[in-house]
Formats: C-alpha cells, structure tokens, sequence
C-alpha cells in the first residue's frame, strides 16, 4: 500500500496500515457516519486510482480536455486522466487544504476543462457547495475524492453524494492487500467487472493474512496456516528462480497483483476491468463500521491530546470535526527533516503525503501544496493499533519533537 514512505522491507514496530484481526468483526454494524458505501451505485475495483480512471471515462474526458486536479495531490491521481488522453492543470488548495475557487474559476475561464477532482485530505469532509453550483454553471463533471474519507458527512451531505462520481482507496481503511470504490450517487454505473484470475484471488488473500501475521494478530490462523504458506513461499522462489534464469523472459508472468498495492504510483489499465478480490469484499461487508469510525477518531483526539503542547508543531487541523473519520494524524512540524529522521530511525510509521508532487507543480503553482508537501508529516490512526501501539507511537514523537527542539537550529 502506497501510504508510508519507509521502504517496504524495513520492519516496522507498529502496523502502518490496518490489519486483520478477529476485533475487527466485533463491534456492529452501525456507523455513526455515512460510508462511500451508502445508497449509491457501487463498483468495487482494485485501486482507487482505477476508480478515477473510470469515473472520466463515465464523464466522457478524452482527447484535448482538461481534468483540474489539486495541486495538493497524490501523484497517483494524474495517470488517470493521461489514460484517457486527457491533460491535467493544476488548481490552488488554500492553508487548509480547501480548494481555491477563485483559481478554479480562472483555470475554468481558458475553456477545455472537463472534469474537476476534489478530494478529501486527510479524512476531513470540504463543503463542497460552491464548487458544486461552479461545475454546474459550466458544465463541468465533479469527482469526490474520498481516498482519505470513506466515511463522513459535512452539513448533512454524506462524503461522495455530492460530486457526480466518487471515489475511495478501500485499502486505506481496511485491513485488505488491494482494493477502490467507484460510486455514484447521481448517476447509473455503466461499468461491468471480471475476477482477475486465482492467482490474484490468492495473492490477495494471502498478502492480508501476512501482513496481520506479521503484527501478531490471528495467532491461531498463523499456527493453522504455517505449512501451506511456507510451501506458497517455496514455489514464489521457484518461480522467481526460473524467471532469473530466463526461461520465462520468453513469455513474462503477468502480474498477479496491481502495482498500486504495492507503494507505487503507477496506474495500470490492465486492472481498469477487474472486480476486487473476493477476500477484500468479504472484510468489506464483514468487518464492523462502526468500530473503523469510533477507532479512528478516538485514536486521532488522543494522539492530538499527546501532542499538546509539543514544541514545534502544530496539528493541520485545530479539532477534529464530528463529521470526520480520519485517514491520519497530519501535524504540521516547523523543522520535519531531524523530527521525520530521528522517527524513521526509531521505525516509526508516516506518510508525507505531497511531498512528492507531479513535475511542474511548484510555489508558483500553488505555495500553499509545496508548504504542505515540506512541513507535513501524517500519524496512522488506524482501528489496528492497540493500546501499547498506540502508547508507544505517542512516545517516540513527543520525544523525537522535544529532542529536536533542544537542538538550535
Ligand atoms: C491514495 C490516493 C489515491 C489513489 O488511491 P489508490 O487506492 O492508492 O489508487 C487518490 N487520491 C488520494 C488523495 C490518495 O491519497
């Protein structure tokens, strides 16, 4: 999953991404927020970049128009609307990561534009109005991006109910190896999806049991499952061993799994047509809502409460609305680099969502995104952590704030 930057390989104290667990099933069905999920036509697909992609194409962006896309983004948001043929400009966020309609409106006056993307940072539902009668008046298709809100509401409007399509990255909220959601609330969905094979289903299947393994949860299934995965792990060798020695150069293993599973920003249409894997559509249906939602945000108010007073920071946002379940913590750090190193070297998890942003998009794009690409480092909290983890990731950031605090500048 492309949320933290630390290399794959590197061991990680605390679960960066949510992880199964039997917990996970407990706790009801009922959220105390609407979901992407929520009456509407739903498309389960295998990222949520997939999901863009086929949201433009359900707005009819081709060749010679424009998909306004936040300056302030995620690089896996561009490939898209190149897929489509489209090309992409890029609107101002203001400090607090609402879109700039003033700068909407102007890219809108150059004509060509076709689809706009807006998106959800962080898990903290935009009033999206006004850009929503802006679309109208022109004539231009709204998508919600909601890769960091699958859940929320904000003036009585559920996350993904206002834009014409919407999207979400199940893999963010989910303890699930891949997964996206296209939906709409406004119009019918014209997208038919196949399974992507077994050995995708398998992959799939495996990769999540892994990952909870690894974080020791499912302790009994781990038990129960040593030898078969351990054989799984012998024939991975094989195969790997003989695409090494070129017998397979001839005819190269197709991928079993998206590349958007696995920290890339790539979009591959080869997915654009296959339906989610049967494992991340059963945690999907299975896995309580209600626990994600109360989780998430009790995490995020008791992270914030740790933090207090902390030296050199600041949350992105002052207090988490009601309407929220968060993606992550962003804290807002006066020097990152010594705070993100000393973290990094203690194995704590972070995302510094933007600080890569797409060629061209610098200060004179958008000041506002490049400031929050540099200062921004996001916290999980995830329904996963438990209560040591949780104790434990608050630690080691007051102490890696105070420490670089005491060090002049
Ligand atoms: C992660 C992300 C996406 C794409 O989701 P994937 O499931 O990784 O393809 C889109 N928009 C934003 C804001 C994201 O952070």
């Amino acid at each position: 999953m492309p949320s933290t930057t630390a290399p794959p390989s590197a061991r990680r104290a605390i679960p960066p991404v949510p992880v199964l667990s039997l917990a996970a099933f407990m706790g009801g069905r009922r959220a105390a927020l609407p979901s992407l999920l929520d009456g509407a036509d739903v498309r389960l697909v295998t990222s949520g970049r997939i999901a863009i992609g086929l949201a433009l194409r359900a707005l009819g962006v081709g060749a010679g128009d424009v998909v306004l896309v936040p300056a302030y983004h995620s690089p896996s948001m561009v490939p898209p609307a190149h897929w489509c043929g489209a090309d992409v400009a890029f609107y101002r966020i203001l400090p607090d990561t609402a879109p700039d309609l003033a700068d909407i409106q102007a890219h809108l006056a150059k004509g060509r534009v076709k689809a706009i993307l807006a998106t959800h940072f962080f898990g903290i539902p935009h009033d999206l109005a006004p850009l929503r009668a802006l679309c109208d008046r022109h004539g231009v298709g709204l998508i919600e991006d909601c890769a960091h809100a699958f859940f929320g509401a904000r003036d009585g409007a559920a996350v993904g109910s206002v834009g014409d399509y919407a999207i979400g990255s199940t893999m963010k909220f989910f303890p699930i190896y891949e997964g996206g959601c296209l939906v709409s609330h406004r119009h019918r969905l014209d997208v038919t999806l196949h399974g992507a094979g077994a050995g995708f289903e398998m992959k799939a299947a495996l990769n999540a049991l892994e990952a909870a393994f690894a974080y020791g949860r499912l302790p009994v299934l781990r038990l129960l499952l040593a030898l078969p995965l351990r054989l799984k792990s012998a024939l991975w060798n094989a195969r790997k061993s003989r695409a090494a020695n070129g017998t397979a150069a001839a005819s190269p293993a197709p991928a079993l799994a998206p590349s958007s599973s696995d920290s890339s920003f790539e979009f591959d249409a080869r997915w654009t047509d296959k339906r989610s894997s049967w494992l991340s559509r059963a945690v999907l249906r299975c896995v309580s809502p209600a626990r994600i939602v109360a989780r998430r945000r009790r995490n995020y108010q008791e992270l914030q409460r740790a933090l207090d007073g902390a030296p050199g920071c600041r949350p992105l946002i002052a207090r988490l609305p009601d309407g929220a379940c968060p993606w992550m913590f962003p804290l807002l750090v006066d020097r990152p680099q010594p705070v993100f190193e000393a973290l990094q070297r203690a194995g704590v998890p972070m995302t510094r969502f933007g600080a890569s942003l797409w060629p061209g998009v610098d200060a004179s794009v958008c000041a506002n995104s490049v400031d929050l690409g540099r200062r921004l480092i996001a916290f999980p909290c995830h329904q996963a952590l438990d209560d040591a983890e949780r104790a434990w990731l608050h630690a080691q950031v007051r102490q890696a704030l105070d420490a670089c605090a005491a060090v002049p500048a």
